[in-house]
This record gives C-alpha cells, sequence and structure tokens, in this order.
C-alpha cells in the first residue's frame, strides 16, 4: 500500500541485535508506481468487448425511456423501482435478495470454475482503470514514453500532456457520476438541470462523490484497489483448488529461463541448458498489477490474461509452441494433461452441484416475477377500535371491525379494485368497497367490515380469522387479518 512513515527502532525487536544507534525500518514497503505496458492479443480482445458491453450498458440505460417514463429507474423519494415493465416496491425485497443470492453463487461458481475472471474482465476497477490507461496512453504514451516523461523535468509538453490527461479523466469521471445518479433521479430532469446548475444538495454529494470515486480508483489507486481494498481478494484462495483454471507459468517448459539468439535451434534447447522462457520481462511489463506470474500463483493475480497474451507474442517470434504462459490448473501441470483431460476435471462435483443450485434460484425467480400480481395489499387493524355494535342497514344489529388497508397499483394503467370480506357467514364489507388506483400508484382505504349480530353470536366470542379479497385487472389477491366478536 502506501508508503507509511510509521518505523520502529530495530534494536526493539528480539533477535535483531543492538546497537550503539538505533536503525529505523519501515513496516511497509513503499509502492512503486506502475506503467503496464500495452498489450494485445485474445484476452485482451475479450477485455475490450467487456469493456464496451458494460459501458454502453451503463452509459446507455438511464435514456432508454419505456413508456412515459424513463425505463430503470431506482426511485427513492416514492419508493419505487422501476425495471422496464416491472415496478417494485419495498415490499418487493424478496427479488433484491434473489438476485443477490444470484450473483454470489455466480462469483462461486465462476471462480471455482476459472478463478477471478470477474475481476479480470468486468469488474468496474478493472473496466475504468483499462479505459484512464487507454487515455493515458494517447496523452503521454506507451509504458517507456511514460517512464520518461514521469523522470524528466517540468516543461510545457509535460505540463500539456499530463493537464490534457487530466482534464479528459475529470471529465469522464463527472459524466460517469452523472450517470451513476442518473439512476435514481429521472436522467432527463438531471440533464436539465445540469446546464442551469441547479441540482439539489444531494445530487450535487452524489454526482461529486461517485466522480471522485472513479477519477481516484482508475486514474491513481488502480491495482492496490485490487490488493488492499477488495475483500474478493482475500477470501477467494478459499473458493479455488487444485483443478481450478489459472494463468500459470509451465515451469517445467520455462526453466532454465535465459536470454538466446532467435536463431537458436528450439530443438536443440535442452541440450544448450535453456527451457522456453527467454527471461525478456515483458509479462512483468504488461501486468497491471506488477508481479511476475513465473515465481507461482500470487494472491495479487487479477487473471486478466495480458501476461498469456504477451508471451504468446513472445513464443510466435521464437518460433516456439504458445501456452508457457496459460490458462491451467495445477493438477494438469502436475500431471501433464491433456487440454481434454483438464477440462473433463473442471466439470467436477462441486462445479456441477453450485450450477445446479444457481439455476434452480434463477428458476424460482423468474418463475415467481411472472406469476407475481401487479398490486400489493397490505392489511393493518384499526387499534383505537377492536369491535363495536351498530345498526346495519335493515335495521339489524351488526358487530363491527375497522381497518385500514393500503393497495399499491404496481401495473402502467389505472385500476379499479373491488374488496371483499370473507371467512364467516354474513360477513359483508360496508361503505367504499371498490377504489380506483392510477398507475404505480398507492392509496390507504379505511374499510369497515360487518357481521350479523346472530351469527356473531353462532361463531362465538373471540378472535375469528377471515380474508380480504381484493380483485382488479384480472388478478385475485388474498390478504388474512382477524375479526373480534366480543365476549
Ligand atoms: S514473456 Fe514469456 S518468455 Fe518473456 S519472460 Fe515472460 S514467460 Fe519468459
Ligand atoms: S500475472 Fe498475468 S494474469 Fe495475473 S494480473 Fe498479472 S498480467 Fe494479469
Amino acid at each position: 500500500m502506501v508508503a507509511s512513515k510509521k518505523t520502529i527502532p530495530i534494536a526493539a525487536v528480539p533477535g535483531t541485535g543492538s546497537g550503539d544507534g538505533e536503525v529505523m525500518v519501515s513496516l511497509y514497503e513503499a509502492s512503486r508506481k506502475i506503467y503496464p505496458r500495452s498489450v494485445g492479443g485474445l484476452y485482451a480482445r475479450w477485455r475490450w468487448a467487456l469493456v464496451w458491453l458494460t459501458q454502453i450498458v451503463f452509459y446507455g440505460l438511464p435514456w432508454l425511456e419505456w413508456g412515459q417514463r424513463q425505463a430503470v429507474l431506482f426511485d427513492l423519494g416514492a419508493r419505487r423501482f422501476y425495471l422496464f415493465g416491472l415496478v417494485l416496491y419495498p415490499q418487493d425485497f424478496i427479488y433484491l435478495t434473489g438476485l443477490l443470492v444470484i450473483s454470489a453463487l455466480a462469483l462461486f461458481l465462476f471462480t471455482a470454475v476459472a478463478g477471478r475472471q470477474w475481476c479480470g474482465y468486468a469488474c468496474p476497477q478493472t473496466v475504468y482503470t483499462e479505459i484512464f490507461l487507454w487515455i493515458e496512453r494517447r496523452m503521454e504514451g506507451d509504458r517507456s514514453a511514460r517512464l520518461r516523461l514521469d523522470a524528466g523535468p517540468w516543461n510545457a509538453n509535460k505540463v500539456l500532456r499530463k493537464g490534457g490527461k487530466h482534464a479528459v479523466w475529470l471529465a469522464l469521471s463527472l459524466w460517469t457520476g452523472f450517470t451513476f445518479v442518473g439512476y435514481f433521479t429521472p436522467i432527463q430532469q438531471l440533464w436539465s438541470e445540469a446546464f442551469t446548475l441547479g441540482f439539489g444538495p444531494w445530487e450535487w454529494f452524489w454526482v461529486n462523490f461517485y466522480a471522485l470515486a472513479t477519477y481516484g480508483n482508475a486514474g491513481f489507486m488502480r491495482e492496490q484497489v485490487c490488493k488492499y481494498m477488495c475483500p474478493y481478494a482475500r477470501f477467494q484462495s478459499a473458493m479455488f483448488d487444485r483443478d481450478t483454471l489459472v494463468v500459470s507459468y509451465d515451469e517445467a517448459r520455462g526453466e532454465p529461463r535465459g536470454a538466446r539468439s532467435r536463431q537458436t535451434d528450439p530443438k536443440a534447447l535442452r541440450e544448450l541448458g535453456l527451457g522456453s522462457c527467454i527471461d525478456c520481462t515483458m509479462c512483468v511489463q504488461v501486468c497491471p498489477t506488477g508481479i511476475d506470474i513465473r515465481e507461482g500463483l500470487q494472491y495479487e493475480c487479477i487473471s486478466c490474461g495480458a501476461c498469456v497474451d504477451v508471451c504468446d507474442g513472445v513464443m510466435d517470434k521464437m518460433g516456439y509452441a504458445r501456452g508457457l504462459i496459460r490458462y491451467t490448473t495445477q493438477n494438469a501441470l502436475q500431471h501433464g494433461w491433456s487440454r481434454l483431460q483438464t477440462w473433463k476435471r473442471v466439470f467436477r462435483p462441486r462445479v456441477l452441484v453450485y450450477t445446479a443450485v444457481l439455476w434452480l434460484i434463477i428458476g424460482g425467480l423468474f418463475l415467481s416475477l411472472m406469476l407475481r400480481t401487479p398490486f400489493k395489499v397490505d392489511v393493518v387493524r384499526d387499534r383505537g377500535v377492536l369491535a363495536r355494535i351498530v345498526a346495519g342497514p335493515d335495521g339489524r344489529g351488526m358487530i363491527e371491525n375497522v381497518y385500514r388497508l393500503q393497495i399499491m397499483n404496481a401495473a402502467e394503467q389505472m385500476q379499479h379494485y373491488r374488496i371483499t370480506a370473507t371467512g364467516l357467514p354474513g360477513l359483508a364489507v360496508a361503505g367504499e368497497s371498490e377504489v380506483q388506483i392510477d398507475s404505480a400508484g398507492s392509496r390507504w382505504v379505511a374499510l369497515r367490515v360487518q357481521l350479523p349480530y346472530e351469527e356473531a353470536e353462532r361463531a362465538g366470542g373471540g378472535s375469528h380469522r377471515i380474508h380480504f379479497e381484493i380483485s382488479g385487472g384480472g388478478d385475485l389477491l388474498k390478504e388474512k387479518s382477524i375479526f373480534l366478536v366480543p365476549r
């Protein structure tokens, strides 16, 4: 992490000896700035495909319209989430829980199969670092040019290049913050407010906060977020096993490493005491976390495949077989398995169980969304009035209980609802039993429920289970409650 000024006197540590003078040693290694070299190849193309995909979705989604409203909007003030044709209320929290469980299980599954694929290709930290690095390369050049520029004195060229880079970074960060807030406040309204600087205090705060987080994390913190801040890096080892596909250096093939002429016959390498690694350090130079994969699997590795791409390029140039660094498993490396043998082990029982559970939960969530009624009802008994005797419409005595029903219309059209009560013979709703509610609106309805006196006597004193049946838009919802008969 960042260098700390915290030091300890070495003489205070047992076993470190003592001397006249105290030697101060730092507890932390100073961070080295990493200058990743640009790389092309299969995995770089995959990463860029995912950068495009995720960013088109992120920046484009809030501008999509669905009918008269934004297609995806998390309206926290009105406590409504709009997801295309769906309107979700806080009562639909179960779907969010389901989504989180699916995300966690998917992460377990993908990690068990192929390690940190999420980190290397789709995590926002990786995606924004990739975009910021692309801008940096356009402004300051590739690795060696950037190293020269940073080492050189400040002059007009350096100010212009660095200033230009930070200006573009800041503009992109602000646009990212604006887009983020556009998921919570209608983005068209936010856009018109932006021209008059008419944001509310929360909008100001979140646009700038998210922009600063993007600027800081993708521009400066970069690999340090992955190494020191992300909890996933810490517990990933619990999800790995010897059959997980990870980026690995084939030590048996690569060692002893060493420089050689390009003309050296690849078949004669062993006689010359050489492996396939030419020790060009290109795999270290492209690594965004600055590690040397030849030292073995390390927790800092985000499985981005940059070293695989660059090493394959080196192997091509040397006329050697590709795959000195490749996605493979520890077992495959140890036993010299073929690709087919390796993939057979990848689909091991643990992976199959994760897959089955994941599909079950996805299926369950999908089914419950399909069967979900487009309105919700909450029944609350009026605690001020337990039960009372009133005169019915024909003058007969009635026992009356009072309730409050909150009906939420989650449909996109205005709806009419009819309310009835069942559970006791002669039970009926008095007063307003039909209500009309606007699209995506909700309303509290005060409801009186009456039971003829003779039926109340037959049922006996005490509490009785009853149901409210609310029908509307072709759907019927039943909500249970209690009807009190005085003893
Ligand atoms: S890129 Fe390949 S050949 Fe070059 S140092 Fe790394 S492993 Fe060796
Ligand atoms: S070691 Fe290779 S796969 Fe791992 S982070 Fe570095 S470049 Fe990416």
